[in-house]
């Protein structure tokens, strides 16, 4: 295996698998699936999982929201998405743990970091949720925050593409897969990975990122073995 601790990234947009708001459980049970195929290899792994699904602060805030308040909406739901995602992990006999940047704690315990690092030493899969815990911040900036923290050999970062383009595929056929890039490049190009704030925390801690296709069954497995499925974002 290429790495042993892992923090994977999902947005809540995969969540919704073929539909157009909220949570595709069959989607999740795949996601399952394939995380149960890495936990079993030893692999430990921490997930963070965003809320687009379900709310954003900005969409709030575009329609004369006060952002703050979205942004302890979209945290709430990511804390929701989390639930969601420990169901289905404890259904393939996946032992979880939800921690969140927000305490509520009848529902999740609080992120401890000491806590979380044990459970994965145990074997445990750790959910974070609640993203940072501050408004105006991503899952995106949570996820390399929390890799960095747990002290994470990479970020997977799942998505619906194969990888980082030239152009956006899904506008432009004539762009092109990288196979690997630099962090300085990703930026002197302008390519879209993360947002900036995360972007540019994950370059100065040195964590490299790997952005892959997560919707093809196998491909978790083949990423963490090695295999060069995605684009790997490195020094
Ligand atoms: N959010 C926040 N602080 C954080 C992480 C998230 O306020 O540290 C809020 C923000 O409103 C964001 C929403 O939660 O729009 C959902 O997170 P995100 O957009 O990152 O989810 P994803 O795009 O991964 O589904």
């Amino acid at each position: 295996m290429k790495f042993k601790r892992i923090l994977l990234k999902l947005s809540g947009e995969a969540l919704m698998g073929e539909r157009q708001y909220g949570i595709d459980p069959i989607r999740l049970a795949e996601y399952a699936k394939d995380i149960k195929t890495i936990t079993d290899a030893g692999i430990e792994v921490a997930i963070v999982i965003g809320g687009g699904n379900i709310f954003r602060g900005v969409s709030g805030a575009s329609n004369g929201m006060d952002r703050v308040q979205g942004d302890h909406m979209g945290m709430l739901a990511t804390v929701i998405n989390g639930l969601a995602l420990q169901s289905a992990l404890e259904d393939a006999d996946i032992p979880t743990r939800l921690q969140t940047a927000i305490k509520i704690n009848e529902v999740a315990e609080p992120f401890i970091r000491r806590k979380a690092m044990r459970h994965l030493e145990k074997g445990r899969v750790v959910i974070f949720g609640g993203g940072t815990g501050n408004p105006y911040f991503t899952t995106d900036s949570a996820a390399v925050l929390r890799a960095i923290e747990i002290e994470a050999d990479v970020i997977l970062k799942g998505t619906r593409v194969d990888g980082i383009y030239t152009a956006d595929p899904e506008k432009d056929s004539s762009a092109v897969k990288f196979d690997t890039i630099s962090f300085d490049d990703v930026l002197k190009k302008g390519l879209k990975v993360m947002d900036t704030t995360a972007f540019t925390l994950s370059q100065e801690n040195r964590l490299p990122i790997v952005v892959f296709d997560m919707n093809k069954k196998g491909n978790l497995l083949r990423v963490v073995s090695g295999e060069n499925i995605g684009t790997e974002v490195n020094v």
